[in-house]
């Protein structure tokens, strides 16, 4: 309730009002007032409940005033004025219709009540023609009104149900025309007969408008329903008095009179429920236009009057002549509706295959349709010269354009894209989007390989022009890959486009925005990767992967002071593969967040066992390559930490090598697992230091704690000044930020005794020892620990 309703109805219960009694009908008219207008649900609810009631209240009314009023405008007659007149006021307050609404609702009962009045009392006014004249008037006004509501109201779909409405107008028409106008006509005056006639017509446009608006799929609501329902009590009251102008039927007037009472009580039931507030309001159509209903009484419109018209015969020629022109408009109207609606419907059905062929967004043939056309030039081919080329277009980093700029940018992006291939290519050609941002070009006029390249270096000139973007000019690339069907090698269409999307891809692995034309070697290789990519799903439940350790030196104490684990895949027959060759592809498919967890699970409990045997020092550190794609999984910490756990081995005695890249990719999300691990209390490494892109700012922001030398300078680091220069600022920036320096790869006793000269404590390489096996280690410590072999090593 709100505070205005709260306040005077706190006033009205206590009885007195500050200013004192005087005031106490004000608060009481406010608090009404507030009530009124309040349109909370509980109101809402009373009001429709009144409405319904009010319904209820006309149509006993109605029946009341056939059944036991002796005069035409008696107690039930007022009761049903009053019940509208309440209703129409303390509605109009409280839902505040349209203005338009409530003026034509109140015009139409003025000037019925008033042609009831005249009508039933002996007055100046009421001649029968007067009398006549009014409910011709009457009906005119809800022309008016009707077709005024269908103007604001209809959207799609008018045309046919205008038509259909039509139907129904005429066939009531015939109706009236053979029941009430021809009997009648020459009862009275020609003037009364005319006027009469001109009522009865017009409710028949009523009956037209009346019937579209409720076929149409305009919304409809409970207030719309009990205007309809009064429009048709207000209709059936017309019938019957033109029924009764018949000389050969007698109805009695309270009968005639009955409806038109129920449909002003109807009318004012309306103006009560809450619904014709919206009445005017621009609303969602209707999502199922009762489509039912509209044929069952369209089709009944045709039916009654054949049944009519073949039951009574024509009296006179006028009569015949009315019913033929009648009959045939009706023939002429449902023949056009039977053209209109198979018209609409081979439409529909077009759109829709049109729909099921073709890409919404650029109206390009989709996947389905060029497979077609590719079949289809495939099967030409033969009888010319020419043979057909299929290029897969792929639009570069196209997700960081939805991703980056929205789906409305990248939307535009595509739809200028497939403007520029179609103005770019020869007629011969064909362009469809097969997927996102994926375009494919068939064309059927080239002779050779180069022709088909010659095509596909119009495609990248045709994207080398800026976009133009609500966001400014944007440079787009494609990596297009080319197939050419040769002469004499049967090829089907799925063939030819798998052959250009492989050369796709490997323009993609070139770089990006170039051509890869297709040759038989790229399906090896694809087909070999995708063996190792099904190979390595099984690789861990079938034991093939294995853990090999190279040492980590102290080249003061002349210690081993930790390990690396690197993985091993032994294949069998196909040999033990490198994790250079088998890591990205882990990377890639995911399969590295298993194989990793199970290395550093591995390498932990292994320095345990090394560690409980005394094969090395307890401090002795194990260090663990992690991927990027590790660290974006939410469960790696929770896997560090089990680990380490299990095995009991101190967090700081773990080592976590990342490369640069895990920084700069995904600095965010990285930067919190790493976080989180370092609170824990394990080490971070970055590995391959100076390989990436790693600005010093990103640096600091990282848990750094040791920087491991990339292999590339420790290689030039004995020849090369700039190389051993850069190693030194290497080391001056670690020791700065108080990280460790291990370098890496050191192969030769110079590369060893210049890192050494360049204060760097601990080496990896070669010349120290290549990552053994698990079982050479305690033998390899020894050796690698006896002071005679660091004097070998160190010495010139
Ligand atoms: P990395 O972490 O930089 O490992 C060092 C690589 O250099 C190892 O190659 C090692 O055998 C090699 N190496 C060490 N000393 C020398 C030397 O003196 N001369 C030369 N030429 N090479 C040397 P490997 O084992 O083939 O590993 C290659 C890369 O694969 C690793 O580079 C690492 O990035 C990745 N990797 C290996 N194991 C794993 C793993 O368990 N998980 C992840 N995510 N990556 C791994
Ligand atoms: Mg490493
Ligand atoms: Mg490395």
């Amino acid at each position: 309730m709100d505070t205005g309703i709260r306040l005077s109805m706190f006033w009205v219960f206590r009885g007195s009002a500050p200013e004192g009694d005087a005031v106490v009908p004000f608060y009481w008219f406010q608090a009404a007032l507030s009530l009124y207008r309040n349109q909370g649900l509980m109101a809402r609810k009373a009001y429709a409940f009144s409405s319904w009631l009010c319904a209820l209240g006309a149509l006993s009314l109605g029946v009341g005033h056939g059944l036991f009023s002796s005069h035409p405008f008696g107690l039930f007659t007022w009761l049903a004025i009053s019940l509208f007149a309440v209703s129409f006021v303390v509605g109009s307050a409280a839902h505040r219709p349209a203005m338009s609404v409530a003026t034509f609702a109140a015009l139409t009962i003025g000037v019925l009540v008033a042609a009831r009045y005249f009508e039933s009392h002996d007055t100046t006014f009421g001649t029968p023609v007067r009398v006549e004249s009014a409910f011709l008037g009457l009906q005119l006004i809800l022309i008016v009104w009707i077709a005024g509501g269908l103007r604001e109201r209809m959207s799609h779909d008018t045309r046919n149900v205008a038509v259909d409405g039509l139907i129904v107008a005429l066939g009531s028409w015939v109706l009236v025309w053979v029941v009430l106008v021809q009997p009648s006509l020459n009862v009275d005056s020609a003037l009364m007969t005319t006027i009469r006639a001109a009522t009865v017509g017009a409710s028949v446009v009523v009956i037209f408008l009346f019937v579209t608006y409720f076929f149409s799929a305009a919304p409809q609501s409970s207030a719309s329903n009990l205007f309809g329902l009064a429009i048709v009590f207000e209709l059936v009251g017309i019938v019957l008095r033109a029924v009764d102008a018949r000389t050969d039927v007698q109805i009695a007037i309270a009968t005639i009179d009955a409806p038109f009472v129920i449909a002003v009580g109807l009318t004012g039931a309306a103006f009560l429920h809450p619904s014709i507030r919206r009445l005017t309001a621009s609303q969602p159509a209707r999502l199922s236009p009762p489509l039912m209903t509209r044929l069952t009484i369209t089709t009944a419109s045709l039916i009654a009057p054949i049944i009519v018209l073949a039951l009574i015969d024509p009296s006179d020629l006028t009569d015949r002549t009315v019913r033929t022109i009648s009959v045939s408009v009706l023939a002429v109207v449902v023949m056009a509706r039977v053209i209109q609606s198979v018209r609409s419907n081979a439409e529909t059905q077009s759109q829709l295959v049109r729909n099921a062929l073709t890409d919404s967004l650029t109206g390009l043939p989709n996947r389905v349709l060029m497979i077609d056309h590719i079949e289809n030039a495939i099967e030409n081919s033969w009888r010319t010269a020419k043979q057909p080329s299929v290029l897969f277009v792929d639009i570069d980093r196209f997700k960081n354009i939805n991703d980056s700029l929205g789906h409305s940018v990248g939307d535009h992006v595509l739809t200028e894209l497939s403007t520029r291939l179609l103005s770019a290519l020869p007629a011969t050609s064909t362009v469809a989007r097969i997927a996102g941002d994926e375009f494919v070009v068939l064309d059927t006029n080239t002779e050779s390989p180069t022709q088909s390249v010659l095509l596909a270096e119009a495609v990248l000139d045709a994207m080398r022009k800026p976009i133009t973007t609500p966001d400014g000019d944007m440079f787009v690339t494609a990596s297009i890959g080319v197939a050419y069907a040769p002469k004499g090698i049967r090829l089907t269409a799925e063939d030819l486009m798998r052959h250009a999307d492989t050369a796709m891809y490997r323009a993609k692995n070139a770089g990006r925005n170039c051509i890869a034309l297709f040759d038989d070697s790229m399906l090896e290789t694809v087909s070999k990767r995708l063996d190792v990519e099904t190979a390595l799903y099984r690789a861990l439940e079938r034991n093939e992967l294995h853990l090999v350790h190279q040492p980590i030196c102290d080249l003061d104490l002349g210690l081993v002071v930790g390990f690396e684990a690197l993985m091993r895949w032994d294949r069998g027959d196909h040999g033990v593969m490198s994790p250079a060759d088998f890591i990205p592809i882990a990377e890639e498919t995911g399969t590295i967040v298993p194989l990793g967890s199970w290395a550093i699970n591995d390498a932990l409990m292994q320095l345990r066992s090394w560690i409980e045997t005394s094969v090395c020092s307890p401090n002795t550190t194990m260090s663990v390559n992690v991927s990027p794609r590790q660290l974006n999984d939410p469960d790696f910490v929770n896997v560090v930490s089990n680990a380490l756990q299990v095995s009991g081995i101190p967090a700081p005695q773990l080592w976590l090598e990342v490369t640069e890249s895990v920084m700069i990719t995904e600095p965010e999300q990285a930067l919190a697992s790493l976080r989180r691990l370092h609170s824990l209390g394990v080490r971070i490494a970055i590995d391959d230091f100076g390989t990436g892109y790693s600005s010093l700012s990103l640096l600091q922001r990282f848990p750094v704690e040791c920087i491991k030398i990339d292999r590339s300078f420790v290689n030039d680091i004995v020849t090369d000044v700039a190389s051993r220069n850069l190693v030194k600022t290497i080391i001056a920036m670690a020791s700065t930020m108080g990280a460790d320096i291990v370098a890496e790869g050191i192969e030769n006793k110079e590369q060893l005794a210049v890192l050494s000269s360049l204060q760097c404590r601990r080496a990896q390489g070669y010349l120290i020892s290549k990552p053994v096996r698990v079982h050479e280690i305690p033998e390899l410590v020894e050796r690698l620990q006896d002071p005679a072999m660091w004097r070998l090593l160190t010495s010139d």
